[in-house]
């Protein structure tokens, strides 16, 4: 798969990326995160980080032998 189509996955919105923190980049939402305080973090990573992630996740599941699945990143 292309990164592109692997990017095509995922849905982008304008976030600042907590991976490697470049501010309002094309980013897309991973994961939320609620504090005892009543607080909410929204956690995004920009394409560059979640083609990296990707790789890990396919290096990951090709160890564990395992399917990889492309664009479950946050599901
Ligand atoms: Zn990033």
């Amino acid at each position: 798969m292309t990164p592109d189509a692997i990017l095509a996955l995922y849905r982008w919105v304008a976030a600042d990326c907590f991976r490697c923190g470049r501010a309002r980049r094309h980013a897309t939402r991973l994961d939320v995160i609620s504090t005892p305080s009543g607080h909410i973090y929204e956690l995004h990573a920009c394409g560059h980080c979640v083609l990296e992630l990707e790789e890990e996740r396919q290096i990951h599941a090709e160890r564990c032998g395992a399917v990889y699945r492309p664009g479950t990143l946050g599901a």
